[in-house]
């Protein structure tokens, strides 16, 4: 990203719309953790992210600082499993963002949040938890960006859509960590509380940074459009092919 005022404007921005998204889905995070756990989820999201939004603002530093706070926040403001879990995970993740947000920060980041948190909360793929929906976002992204050459806002896209896919396939799974475990199989058919804020917090990011990354399809919109019929009225692609030409005309 450019400079690190601009750097610093989006990150403030984009704990600011995550804090408004988790203060809208109070109730149906509530909902949702009713069903298999306390029914705080929904409070310790709203509660954690609002004191998140005032420490990042008073943070000084760069991105790696600001983040940081964020993670503090949640920690000290939110008991419980989710507290510790994104808290300690984003405050571990932040030091990979020491050379600004970039492409390759951003997956270092992932990485690293997700291999904290399942270095704390011990629970593999299809026990129920956020991991089902933070592993498919993370590997996602990093495949985007390094294999298919996806840019960052193309490729957080696709981490949210395969988010998605996570919390929904948390519904028929049965709860092997956490409170929902101690239902057993009363817990399958409920959708996870932890991997749907999880989805929120992505969409957030997402909706941010459409706002500030400058998509190579928005360049490519912003050049000026390859006239697809000759000024004479036929197809250039098609100088060959007078079937073609027939029907530009
Ligand atoms: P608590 O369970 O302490 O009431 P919350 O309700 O805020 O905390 O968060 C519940 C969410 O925490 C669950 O929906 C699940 O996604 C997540 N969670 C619980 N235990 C673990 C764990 N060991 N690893 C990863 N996520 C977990
Ligand atoms: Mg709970």
């Amino acid at each position: 990203m450019a400079d690190s005022d601009t750097e610093r404007e989006a990150l403030l921005a984009a704990i600011a719309n995550v804090a408004d998204r988790l203060a809208d889905e109070k109730e149906h995070l509530t909902d949702l953790d009713s069903a298999i756990g306390d029914a705080d989820h929904g409070a310790n999201m709203n509660r954690g992210f609002g004191a998140a939004v005032e420490e990042a603002e008073s943070a000084e530093g760069e991105a790696t600082d600001v983040v940081k706070a964020v993670g503090r926040a949640l920690v000290s403001k939110v008991g419980g499993a989710s507290g510790p879990l994104y808290g300690g995970s984003i405050m571990a993740a932040s030091a990979e963002l020491e050379g600004g947000i970039t492409a390759e920060t951003t997956v270092a980041f992932g990485e690293a949040y997700l291999e904290k948190m399942q270095d704390r909360g011990d629970a593999p793929i299809g026990a129920k938890t956020m991991v089902d929906a933070v592993t498919p976002a993370v590997h996602t992204y990093k495949k985007s960006i390094e294999t298919d050459d996806l840019s960052p806002l193309e490729a957080l896209g696709k981490a949210v859509d395969a988010a998605e896919r996570g919390v929904d396939f948390t519904v028929p799974l049965r709860a092997k960590k956490g409170r929902a475990s101690y239902l057993g199989w009363r817990s399958v058919g409920h959708q996870d509380p932890g991997a749907t804020s999880t989805l929120f917090v992505l969409e957030e990011l997402l909706a941010t940074a459409e706002d500030y990354l400058d998509d190579e399809t928005e360049r490519d919109a912003a050049a000026p459009a390859e006239p697809d019929v000759d000024p004479d009225g036929t197809n250039p692609e098609a100088a060959d092919d007078p079937a073609a030409n027939e029907e530009a005309e």
